[in-house]
C-alpha cells in the first residue's frame, strides 16, 4: 500500500521508493529507506501535508509525495524484506517440480518471500522487445519483423536469483512524446505504474535512432539498462562498439544481447538486480546539455517549478520544464492540477519564443536536434561502423521483391501459393480427420441406445465439432504463411508494394498490414491498427478490416468452393479474398468521401532488413493459433452446436401425427426406436416414396423445430439472393463465430449415410453453384463475429462505429450477394 494511505497512528515498513532518481535521493536522505519503520503522526486539517515519524525525526510530506512510497504492515514487510533463501529449486517450478519438494518449501511460499522487481521493456518497434520478453518470461507472444506487432502491454513473471521479476512488454515507440496512441500508452504506463527498472531494448546496429528514446529516458531519470540487442547483426557488419564507455557517458549500463538465441540475457537480469539494489556503478543521472540558448530558458523555468510542492514526483522538474517548452499535451495533462501551471505556461511560451527567434526553429525541433547532437557526439568516440555492408542482401532481395514491375506479380504469386497450399496440402490431413470423426460417430452410434441422446451425440456434437475440426490443417498452413511473411520482413514489403494502391483509397501502406493480418483473425488485426498515427486512417482501417476474410470464414469457403466449384476451388477462394479487398477499398474511398476528408498526419514507415524466421518462433506461432482454434472448438463451438442441435431437434412431432417433416421416415424410425423399421424405411426409399426418401437421406431437419421457425422468419429477406430457410439458419448461427456455419450445416445436413458433409450438401439440392456463390459472397462480407464487433467498439472508442459496421457490412453483403446471384442467372 501507499504511505499516503496509512491512517493516523499506524506504523508500517517502507518496501519501495518510486519516482525519479532525484526524488528518491532526496527522500532517502530524509530517512525514508527500504526496511525503515515509519509512523503517520498527524494529518493536517487540509489533509496535506502529513506528518510522519521516521528514524526518530518528524518529517512533513505532501500527500502526492507519500503516494510514491510503498509500505507494508510490519508482519508482511518482514517476509518481503528478509533475504531470499536459496533453494535447490530456484528455477521456476510451480510446486518445486524439479527438486520434488525436497527443499521443504513450496514455490508459493518461496515467492512470497522474494523481492519483487517491476520491470518494463521499452524500445523502438522491431528492436526485439517481445523476443526478450518471450525468452525471459518463457512466454509465447507474437514477434514479427515489422513495426507495431505489440499493441498492448503483456506481462509475465518469473523468478531469478531470489527475486520475483514482473516483466511488462510495452508497445514499440520511437519516442515518448504524445503523438501516436502507443507513445501515449507507454508514457502513461511509466507515469502511472512507475516500473522500478526499465530494460531499454536498442538495435545495436542502428544506434543513432534507437538511442533517441534512451535520451528521453535519461531526461525522465528512470533507472534503466540498455539491452544492445541484435548484437549478432552488429558483429556481422564488422562494426565495433565500446559499450562500456558509451554507457558511462550516457549514465546507463549497456549489455549486448541476442534475444532470439537467449544470449546475454542473464547478464541483463543481473544488471536489473544491481540497479534495483543500487549496486550498479555505471548508472548516474546526467543532464543532457541542450546548448546555451535552450539551457538559458530551462533554468529559470525549472527553478520556478522547483518551488512548487504540487509538482508530480514521477519525473524530475527539468523533464517537466522541457516538456512545457515542447508544449507536450500529455505533460500539460499531468500538470493540470498544479496551481502555478498558468504562470509556467506563460513562461514556457515566452521561452519558446526566445528560442525560436534566436535559433530560427521551434523549441521542440531545437531540443530534438540537441538530443541527436548528444548521441552523435557519444557515438563518435565509441562506435566504429563496419566495413561490411550488412544491408546488401536486403537491398538485393528488395531490388527484386519491391521492384516497380515485378513487385506486384510476386506478391500475387505469394498469395496464390498461400491459397493453393491451403487447399491442396490441407486436403490430405483433412481427410484423415474426417475419417476419424466418422469413426467416432459410428462408434458412438453403436454404443449409445437410439433416441434423443444418441442423436445429440452423433448428429449434434460429433458431427458439428467434426465439421469444424477438419479445418485445423488448413488453418495451420495459413498461419505458417502469415508467420513466415511476418518474420522474414516480407509483410512490410507487401505494405510497401501496396502503398500506391492504398494511397488511392486515401490510406497508406501501413494500413495494409492490419488488412493482411485480418486473413488470420480480424480481432488482432483491428488491434494492430494502433500503429497508424492518424485517427481518420485508423478508423477507416478498423472498419474495412472485417472485409478481410479471416481464418474462421475459411472452412465455409473451402467447403462450398470444394463442393460446388471443385475444378476451380483455389481460384474461387482467391477470388473471394480479392473481392473482400475490393469491397474494403471501395468502403475506404466512400468513408473518405463522406466523412473523413483529409488525413491529418503524414505517415512514415520503416522497412526492416530481411531476417531469417526462426523455426521456434514459427512453430510456436502456428501451435498457438492451432491451440486457440481447438479451444474455440471446445468452448464456443461445442456449446453452440448443442444449442443448435436442441433447437433443431425440438419440439418433437407428436406420435402418429401426419408429419410435415423432411426426413419423415427417419423421424418415425427414431420415434418408434426400431432399427428394423428404420432399415425398412431405408429400403423403401428407392421405391414408393422416392420424393420424400430423397430428402430423408439428405437432411433430417424437423420442420416443426424452433430453428426451422427462425430460418423461415428470415427466409423472405434471403430469398432474393437465392437462399432458403436452411442457409438462413446457417447465417444466423454464424454470428457468434463464423466456423459455426459449417458445424450448423453439419448438424442440419448430417445424414445416416457415411458421406462427408460435402456430399450431403451437394445431394441436398439446396444449393446450386449459383446460390452457393451468392452464399459465399454473403458469408465473406457479412460482419465476422461478436468478438470483432467488440474490437471495433474498443479501438474506435465508440459503439456507434460498431453499430455502423454491423449495419453496413450486412447491407453490403446482401447487395453483393444479390448481384452475384443475378449475374449467375444470366450465365
Ligand atoms: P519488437 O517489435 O520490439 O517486439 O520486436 P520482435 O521481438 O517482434 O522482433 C523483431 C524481429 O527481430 C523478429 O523477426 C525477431 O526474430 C528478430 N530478432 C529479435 N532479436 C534478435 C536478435 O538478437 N538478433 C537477430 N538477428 N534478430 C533478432
Ligand atoms: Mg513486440
Amino acid at each position: 500500500m501507499k504511505l499516503s494511505e496509512l491512517k493516523n497512528g499506524e506504523t508500517a515498513v517502507i518496501v519501495r521508493l518510486s519516482g525519479h532518481g532525484g526524488f528518491r535521493k532526496r527522500i532517502m536522505e530524509m530517512g525514508f529507506i527500504r526496511g525503515e519503520k515509519v509512523t503517520s503522526v498527524l494529518d493536517s486539517p487540509m489533509h496535506d501535508p502529513i506528518k510522519y515519524n521516521v528514524m526518530g525525526y518528524e518529517v512533513l510530506l505532501r500527500r502526492n509525495e507519500a503516494a510514491m512510497i510503498e509500505v507494508l504492515p510490519e508482519e508482511d514487510a518482514k517476509r518481503e524484506l528478509s533475504p531470499a533463501p536459496t533453494y535447490n529449486c530456484i528455477s521456476l517450478c510451480d510446486s518445486c517440480a524439479t527438486c520434488n519438494g525436497q527443499c521443504g518449501t513450496t514455490y508459493r511460499n518461496a515467492t512470497e518471500r522474494r523481492n519483487v522487481i517491476n520491470v518494463a521493456l521499452v524500445g523502438n518497434p522491431n528492436s526485439g522487445k517481445t523476443s526478450i520478453f518471450n525468452a525471459l518470461a518463457n512466454k509465447n507472444e507474437h514477434v514479427g519483423n515489422y513495426s507495431g506487432v505489440t499493441v498492448d502491454a503483456k506481462t509475465g513473471s518469473f523468478n531469478y536469483k531470489g527475486y520475483r521479476i514482473n516483466l511488462t512488454d510495452l508497445p514499440g515507440t520511437y519516442s515518448i512524446a504524445a503523438y501516436s496512441p502507443e507513445e501515449i500508452y507507454v508514457r502513461r504506463h511509466l507515469y502511472e505504474q512507475m516500473p522500478d527498472i526499465i530494460i531499454n531494448s536498442v538495435v545495436a546496429s542502428n544506434l543513432e535512432r534507437n538511442l533517441y528514446l534512451t535520451t528521453e529516458l535519461i531526461d525522465m531519470n528512470i533507472r534503466s539498462v540498455v539491452a544492445l540487442n541484435m548484437y549478432d547483426e552488429l558483429l556481422a557488419k564488422g562494426a565495433e562498439i565500446d559499450y562500456v564507455h558509451l554507457g558511462a557517458m550516457m549514465g546507463v549500463p549497456m549489455i549486448p544481447t541476442v534475444a532470439r538465441n537467449n544470449k546475454g540475457l542473464d547478464k541483463l537480469l543481473d544488471t536489473v538486480i544491481e540497479l534495483f539494489e543500487g549496486k550498479n556503478n555505471t548508472i548516474r543521472h546526467i543532464h543532457i546539455n541542450y546548448g546555451s540558448i535552450i539551457e538559458e530558458q530551462i533554468i529559470p523555468l525549472s527553478a520556478s517549478m522547483h518551488k512548487a510542492d504540487d509538482l508530480p514526483q514521477q519525473f524530475p522538474v527539468r523533464y517537466w520544464a522541457l516538456k512545457l517548452l515542447e508544449k507536450d499535451k500529455e505533460a500539460l495533462r499531468d500538470l493540470d492540477n498544479c496551481l502555478e501551471l498558468p504562470r509556467w505556461k506563460a513562461m514556457a511560451e515566452e521561452a519558446a519564443r526566445q528560442i525560436q527567434s534566436q535559433m530560427g526553429v521551434d523549441a521542440e525541433t531545437a531540443i530534438n536536434g540537441a538530443k541527436y547532437g548528444f548521441i552523435n557526439g557519444a557515438l563518435q568516440e565509441t562506435y566504429k561502423p563496419g566495413a561490411k555492408d550488412a544491408n546488401r542482401n536486403t537491398r538485393r532481395i528488395d531490388r527484386l521483391v519491391a521492384n516497380r514491375w515485378l513487385g506486384f506479380p510476386i506478391f500475387i504469386f505469394v498469395m496464390w501459393a498461400m491459397f493453393s497450399s491451403v487447399f491442396l496440402l490441407g486436403a490430405y490431413p483433412q481427410e484423415w480427420i474426417e475419417k476419424l470423426f466418422t469413426w467416432f460417430g459410428e462408434a458412438a452410434a453403436s454404443i449409445i441406445p437410439q433416441g434423443a441422446i444418441q442423436d445429440l451425440v452423433v448428429n449434434g456434437i460429433i458431427s458439428g465439432i467434426g465439421s469444424v475440426a477438419v479445418f485445423i490443417p488448413q488453418i495451420l498452413i495459413l498461419y505458417l504463411f502469415i508467420s513466415l511473411m511476418e518474420d522474414s520482413g516480407y509483410m512490410a514489403r507487401a505494405a510497401f508494394i501496396m502503398d500506391r494502391l492504398m494511397h488511392k483509397m486515401g490510406l497508406h501502406g501501413k494500413s495494409f498490414i492490419p488488412m493482411l493480418m485480418g486473413f488470420g483473425c480480424n480481432v488482432p488485426a483491428i488491434m494492430a491498427t494502433r500503429t497508424i498515427e492518424s485517427r481518420s486512417s485508423r478508423i477507416i482501417t478498423v472498419l474495412i478490416t472485417p472485409f478481410m476474410s479471416c481464418s474462421a470464414r475459411l472452412p465455409v469457403l473451402i467447403l462450398f468452393a470444394g463442393a460446388f466449384f471443385p475444378q476451380h476451388a483455389a481460384l474461387v477462394l482467391m477470388g473471394l479474398y480479392l473481392l473482400g479487398i475490393v469491397v474494403a477499398i471501395a468502403t475506404a474511398r466512400l468513408l473518405r468521401l463522406a466523412k473523413f476528408h483529409k488525413d491529418e498526419t503524414p505517415f512514415v514507415m520503416e522497412l526492416p532488413p530481411y531476417r531469417w524466421p526462426t523455426l521456434r518462433a514459427t512453430l510456436r506461432h502456428m501451435w498457438e493459433k492451432c491451440a486457440q482454434y481447438i479451444k474455440k472448438i471446445g468452448t464456443v463451438i461445442l456449446l453452440s452446436t448443442i444449442v443448435i442441435w436442441f433447437l433443431s431437434y425440438y419440439p418433437r412431432p407428436e406420435k402418429g401425427e401426419r408429419l410435415k417433416v423432411k426426413g419423415e421416415s427417419e423421424m418415425l424410425a427414431q420415434e418408434t426406436e426400431s432399427s428394423k423399421l428404420k432399415a425398412q424405411s431405408k429400403e423403401v426409399k428407392g421405391e414408393n416414396f422416392e420424393q420424400i426418401a430423397e430428402e430423408t437421406t439428405i437432411s433430417g431437419i424437423n420442420e416443426n423445430s424452433f430453428i426451422a421457425m427462425l430460418g423461415h422468419a428470415v427466409e423472405p429477406v434471403l430469398a432474393p439472393i437465392g437462399q432458403n430457410w436452411r442457409s438462413g439458419i446457417a447465417l444466423i448461427t454464424s454470428i457468434p463465430a463464423k466456423e459455426l456455419v459449417v458445424s450448423t450445416l453439419g448438424v442440419l445436413y448430417s445424414s445416416d449415410s457415411d458421406e462427408s458433409i460435402t456430399e450431403d450438401l451437394k445431394r441436398s439440392g439446396d444449393f446450386t453453384p449459383r446460390s452457393a456463390a451468392s452464399f459465399l459472397v454473403f458469408i465473406l462480407l457479412f460482419f465476422p463475429c461478436i468478438a470483432t464487433i467488440a474490437a471495433i467498439a474498443n479501438e474506435t472508442g465508440s459503439k456507434k462505429w460498431a453499430l455502423f459496421s454491423i449495419v453496413y457490412n450486412t447491407l453490403v453483403a446482401w447487395v453483393a450477394a444479390y448481384i452475384v446471384y443475378a449475374i449467375g442467372g444470366l450465365l
